[in-house]
């Protein structure tokens, strides 16, 4: 019983074909003049194209591949801020490490960095975020829906009430959770710059890509041959990058039915959780949350252990507290939410994907509630 779709989801069929045929027809290297390299170059072109339409691109050159959601977060962040004669940034308490870590780099070597706070449910304020805009912001970067807990962040207000406050901002956003159950393009989001990874919704590991709007200016975080217009050098992965983009279109084609049959699950699976373990309590219930996200604290039973009894089980989630160098230490974004230690020690996140079928989310409930012991 795999929960653990956040962490990665299984390969969709459209983009395993996609990889297949990809491995057989473009070997060749997408930088080279020969017919074998041309072949490989025109599928990465054609990649291109069709990942800027479903993005809503107004040029396909507007995107830029990459080896994934960390490097996306720190091109998108490192590189607009490098590329700026501003030195201001910011972002909020509750994004992914690798936003998180490419802040500090800047805020280490000497750039002034501001995180805004969320409410209890996860939730950023775009007016939180326009109070700390000033004439020396190069960067806000938000992500649009939480990876921990999935609240959506309201990213377009966001990034109005930014530029509101200096229209010379760049607004970056993490869409890696978001794009999954939520319909991100550059018209949903007003963001400049989007990351995505494409493990996250159905296509291979180790390849994301950057939406990068016409004009923006970005300094490479990656230096080599020039590839991707400079902007990110490296031999292109086309295989992979291709079948990302197989991933996608299956993806955004598969949205109303994910929402229908996958929120369906989710939400049938904390009903029945929470009628046979009534201290169960559903984390931001009440918030905007992606489909795909169930995280609740299971009141008395540590994290740790019940992840384990449910391993044992052949029932697979994460915890919703991170172990760094042998301790566990509560995560930054339920700390940021107002959990305590002992309130974060006892969350666990289930995630649903693409795969999830009718009936899973009860099955699941079910299986969970046994492992608690919680069977009435
Ligand atoms: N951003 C968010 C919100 C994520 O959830 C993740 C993955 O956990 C990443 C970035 C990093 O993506 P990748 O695993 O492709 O490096």
């Amino acid at each position: 019983m795999y929960l653990d779709h956040a962490a990665t989801t299984p390969i969709r069929p459209e983009a395993r074909d996609a990889l297949i045929k990809a491995l057989d027809e473009f070997g060749g290297n997408a930088s080279g003049t020969h017919a074998i390299a041309r072949a490989a170059k025109n599928a990465l072109e054609e990649a291109r194209e069709r990942a800027g339409e479903i993005l809503g691109a107004s040029r396909p050159d507007e995107i830029v591949f990459t080896s994934g959601g960390t490097e996306s977060d720190n091109l998108g962040v490192v590189g607009t801020v490098q590329a700026s004669d501003r030195s201001h940034l910011v972002t909020s308490q509750i994004e992914h490490k690798a936003v998180v870590e490419s802040a500090g780099f800047l805020e280490a070597s000497g750039h002034r960095l501001t995180t805004v706070g969320c409410d209890d449910d996860g939730a950023i304020s775009p007016d939180a975020v326009a109070e700390v805009v000033d004439a020396d912001t190069a960067v806000v970067s938000i992500m649009a829906a939480n990876n921990e807990v999935g609240t959506v962040t309201p990213i377009a207000e966001v990034a109005a009430a930014a530029r509101a406050s200096d229209d010379g901002v760049v607004v970056h956003t993490d869409a890696v959770q978001a794009f999954v159950g939520a319909d991100v393009t550059t018209r949903s989001t007003g963001a400049d710059l989007i990351s995505l990874s494409a493990h996250k919704f159905g296509g291979p590991k180790g390849v994301g890509l950057l939406y990068v709007r016409s004009g923006v200016p970005l300094e490479p975080t990656v230096y080599g041959g020039g590839q991707e217009a400079g902007r990110r050098s490296g031999t292109s992965n086309v295989p992979a990058i291709v079948a990302m983009v197989a991933a996608m279109e299956a993806t955004a084609a598969d949205r109303e039915r994910f929402a229908r049959v996958v929120g369906g699950e989710r939400d049938r699976f904390e009903a029945v959780l929470v009628d046979r373990v009534p201290s169960v309590v559903v984390t931001a219930a009440s918030a905007e949350r992606l489909p795909q996200f169930s995280h609740v604290r299971l009141a008395g039973h540590q994290a740790e252990t019940t992840l384990i009894r449910m391993d044992q089980s052949g029932v697979y989630a994460a915890a919703g507290s991170a172990c760094q160098s042998g301790a566990v230490e509560p995560s930054h974004v339920l700390t940021a939410m107002g959990f305590d230690a002992t309130e974060a020690g006892e969350s666990v996140r289930f995630t649903f994907g693409w795969p999830t079928r009718t009936g899973d989310g009860e099955a699941a409930a079910h299986a969970v509630a046994d492992v608690l012991g919680g069977a009435r």
